[in-house]
């Protein structure tokens, strides 16, 4: 439920309504409009039933959200939701680059990569210490020696990392060396580990899940900050439809639909929404122009010796390249990068 107060309502006001929904065992989340303040209820709005919140002063109606998802929708929160890592700013007119390896693999690549994305115009590093492979067999990543080398490279170049957390017993570990944890598309409706990420202070990058509705990704969303965890970043990266031609099928009308209906950022990943490195740069420069907040990209130093997702990573000159080409377009449509 929220509270939307009057036009001329005061602090005091506010502050008193506030006062008994906090009585009632219920949060407040305070969204100050350039017309009107509104307050999120967070909790079972059944609490408040014997407080006649709507007759007290310079209270305009309370609303329901009607949507499954509260904390998460637009009518929760109207204005969009920046999260700040670093110096960057996720959700604001700032068009976030986020780059480097599918996976930390040695000490030599990551530092590599860290240098040439960073030249390139990045301002966060990927790369997975702990890798959810679809085969047993195939490289499972380095495990904490790949977050010591991910902090190394935070430490060497500036740039905040975010990297993938694939269980509950390991996020108190990778929290303590990542600026933004990563929920891999496999792991999207793996409510224990939500619930995990939503209790540390760390900026969450949500993958939308292979098969996962817009509704249940929002959903997902909402675990996390159910349990306090407002800083949710949303990634649509491609699900799974019956066309073969690409890895996955990027839908990128899930951009201006998510601005629509939820305040919470959304980024793209054209690699695993495309699988191949070739449709990289197109599905970018369409990211940007639908309204996405940033893209998270593969890039390696040299993508045929990658031990996961070669195909699909970027060499660094077409890395450069379309960097390049999304700082000209960037303006264009009301962003800076
Ligand atoms: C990744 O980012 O390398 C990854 C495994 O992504 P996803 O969970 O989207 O498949
Ligand atoms: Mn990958």
């Amino acid at each position: 439920m929220i509270i939307v107060m009057q036009k001329n309502a005061t602090d005091d006001q506010i502050k008193k309504v506030c006062e008994v929904v906090e009585n009632a065992g219920l949060g407040v989340h305070i969204s100050k409009g350039s017309d009107v303040t509104i307050i999120g209820v967070i909790g079972d709005r059944r609490k408040l039933a014997d407080k006649p919140i709507e007759l007290m002063e310079g209270v305009e109606k309370t609303v329901p959200i009607m949507e499954p998802y509260k904390l998460a929708s637009r009518t929760f929160r109207p204005e969009p939701t920046v999260i700040k890592v670093g110096d960057v700013l996720i959700g604001s007119d700032e068009f976030v680059i986020m780059a480097g390896p599918c996976a930390v693999e040695s000490r030599e690549q990551l530092l590599e990569a860290a240098e040439i994305v960073k030249k390139c115009g990045a301002k966060v590093l990927r790369g997975g210490a702990f890798k959810p492979r679809t085969s047993p067999y195939s490289f499972q990543g380095l495990g904490e020696e790949g977050l010591k080398i991910l902090a190394e490279a935070r430490e060497r170049t500036g740039l905040p990392v975010v990297t993938e957390v694939i269980s509950t017993e390991a996020v108190e570990m990778v929290a303590e060396y990542a600026d933004i944890l990563q929920i891999g598309a496999r792991n999207m409706q793996n409510f224990q580990l939500l619930k995990a990420v939503g209790r540390t202070e760390k900026p969450v990058l949500l993958k939308r899940g292979i098969s996962a509705t817009i509704e249940e990704w929002l959903n997902a969303a909402e675990y996390i900050m159910n349990e306090g965890n407002f800083k949710v970043i949303l990634c649509e990266r491609g699900i799974r439809t019956f066309e073969p031609m690409t890895r996955n099928t990027l839908d990128l009308s899930a951009v201006p639909i998510i601005k629509h209906i939820s305040h919470l950022p959304v980024i793209v990943d054209p690699s695993h929404g495309t699988g191949h490195w070739r449709w990289v740069t197109p599905m970018s420069r369409a990211a940007l122009a639908a309204g996405a907040d940033g893209l998270i990209i593969e890039v390696h130093p040299n993508p045929q010796e990658a031990l996961s997702d070669g195909p699909q990573s970027l060499k660094p000159e077409n890395f450069m390249l379309l960097c390049e080409e999304l700082k000209k377009i960037a303006p264009i449509v009301g962003r800076r990068i």
